[in-house]
């Protein structure tokens, strides 16, 4: 069986930095040290955070009741409001937001405080979204998901509308919303913050998995990248697994595949990678 592992599967530079910042200030012995939200989307990361005494805060009820202590922001980045309330308690705050989220976060605040609206392509739930939703001040707030989002949409007269996007968006779907938005000049900026890494990361996926007869996409369950990475490679190849680690694969017809393809989420650390791969090379 030939084994294609995807150059881009694992850590992006983004989820690479903030693992960095977090286990350097575990190391420094800067207690009590805290991440708002789970720092990325790997449990075993995250729980080997715990046991070095980085706590994780789950939301903003956590972190008004704690006085103390330092918060690293999380690379999806948090409202403005998390940061004021860090800083009205006096706390440490070391900010691991992504620069591209960053990026996303002065685009949103300099286009809403010219009066525009904000159209963001994303989901609505995820952390991500809600960070930049804070960012857009008192501007109106839409976010799409699918072309048939946008089928009733309805501009108001003389509204202006800037249009960004998830950094983790599937690429192909944001290249329809955006084809749509300008038939019916809804949008009057498109900036697309679709990250580099996120892209790359799709495109050497959807390359391999239509040579392979089964792909493995390795990742977290709550990951936004993950599950696009998935969508993209089972829409090129049927028998796409996706999985978090090696516990949960059971690869179906081996004698059927000749050729497999790995690839995985951002958050994926390369030891779970490397044991999918060997796995499927030794078995
Ligand atoms: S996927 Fe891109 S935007 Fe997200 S953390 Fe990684 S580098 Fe940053």
């Amino acid at each position: 069986m030939e084994v294609i592992l995807a150059k881009t599967a694992g850590f992006c530079f983004g989820v690479q930095r903030a693992v960095d910042i977090a286990y350097k200030e575990a190391e420094k012995g800067n207690f009590p040290l805290y991440t708002y939200g789970p720092l990325i989307h790997n449990e075993s990361v995250v729980k080997d955070l715990e046991e070095k005494n980085v706590q994780v805060l789950q939301d903003k009820e956590a972190l008004e009741k704690i006085d103390k202590g330092t918060v690293i922001i999380r690379t999806h980045g948090v409202p403005p409001e998390i940061y004021e309330i860090i800083q009205r308690k006096g706390m440490g705050l070391i900010d691991a937001t992504c620069p591209f989220v960053k990026k996303i976060h002065h685009i949103v605040q300099e286009y809403s405080e010219k009066g525009y609206s904000i159209m963001i392509a994303g989901d609505v739930t995820h952390p991500e979204v809600q960070g930049i939703m804070g960012w857009c001040g008192s501007a109106k707030v839409y976010v799409v998901q699918e072309v048939s989002d946008l089928e009733h949409f309805q501009k108001a007269p003389g509204e202006k509308i800037c249009f960004v996007s998830q950094t983790t968006f599937n690429a192909k779907k944001y290249k329809e919303l955006v084809a749509v938005s300008e038939k019916y000049r809804y949008t009057d900026i498109v900036v697309n913050t679709i990250c580099s890494a996120t892209d790359e990361r799709q495109k050497e996926a959807k390359e391999i998995a239509r040579k392979a007869d089964a792909m493995v996409v390795i990742g977290g369950k709550h990951s936004s990248n993950t599950r696009k990475l998935y969508e993209i490679c089972k829409d090129e190849c049927n028998d796409t697994y996706l999985i978090q680690s090696l516990e949960d694969f059971v690869l179906q017809h081996p004698e059927k595949i000749h050729t497999i393809g790995i690839t995985a989420g951002a958050s994926t650390p390369k030891k779970i990678i490397k044991e999918v791969q060997k796995f499927v090379r030794d078995e």
